[in-house]
């Protein structure tokens, strides 16, 4: 399964449909941000806890999907927020300049959650004991496969304690006071 096989199948949701969903503190955080300000990335702990354990799990290379909900501001369509819900580990992971091959069952699981209006929103691979970075292949896989403004692109290694997040085509940093952990 090669990743530029599979539609885009984000439905975004407005900034309005955010606040009910989200504890009084990581509102006001969003909310109270000035405007043109980067996304802020809601890190559920499901989600967290899985990519944790992916990512111990084997001291090579592996990776899946993210999932979750994007949000917008209903005027001008601005990501304000992506909610990161849960993790899809992939059994096969092998990310080239030109591919990025995961398992089929990944996408089968990832197509899942749809029914629970979960969208992919990303992606997660390991350094294990490189560091935490986007190498150029990693920045040609965001450009290629997820090229949607609210894309997210996430390395962790599980050796360093190390993990780094990017957004975007052009796989902008996210910052840490971007990435709200709950
Ligand atoms: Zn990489």
């Amino acid at each position: 399964m090669k990743w530029n096989e599979l539609p885009p199948d984000v439905a975004q949701l407005s900034v309005n449909d955010l606040t009910p969903r989200l504890g009084f503190v990581d509102a006001m955080r969003v909310l109270g941000l000035p405007a043109g300000s980067p996304p802020v990335v809601l890190f559920r702990t499901d989600a967290a806890l899985r990519v944790e354990a992916h990512a111990r799990s084997r001291s090579v290379e592996l990776g899946g999907l993210l999932v979750g909900n994007v949000f917008s501001e209903t005027a001008n369509n601005r990501v304000v927020a992506i909610e990161v819900c849960e993790a899809v580990p992939s059994e096969q992971f092998d990310s080239t300049s030109v591919s990025l091959s995961m398992s089929p069952q990944v996408w089968q699981e990832a197509a899942a959650f749809r029914k629970n209006d979960l969208h992919v929103v990303g992606w997660y691979h390991t350094h294990p004991n490189l560091g935490a970075f986007f190498s150029g292949t990693d920045r040609t896989t965001q450009r290629g496969f997820f090229r949607e403004a609210y894309s997210l692109g996430v390395v962790f290694d599980p050796i360093r304690n190390e993990e780094a997040w990017f957004i975007g085509p052009e796989a902008e940093p996210v910052l840490r006071h971007q990435i709200v952990r709950t």
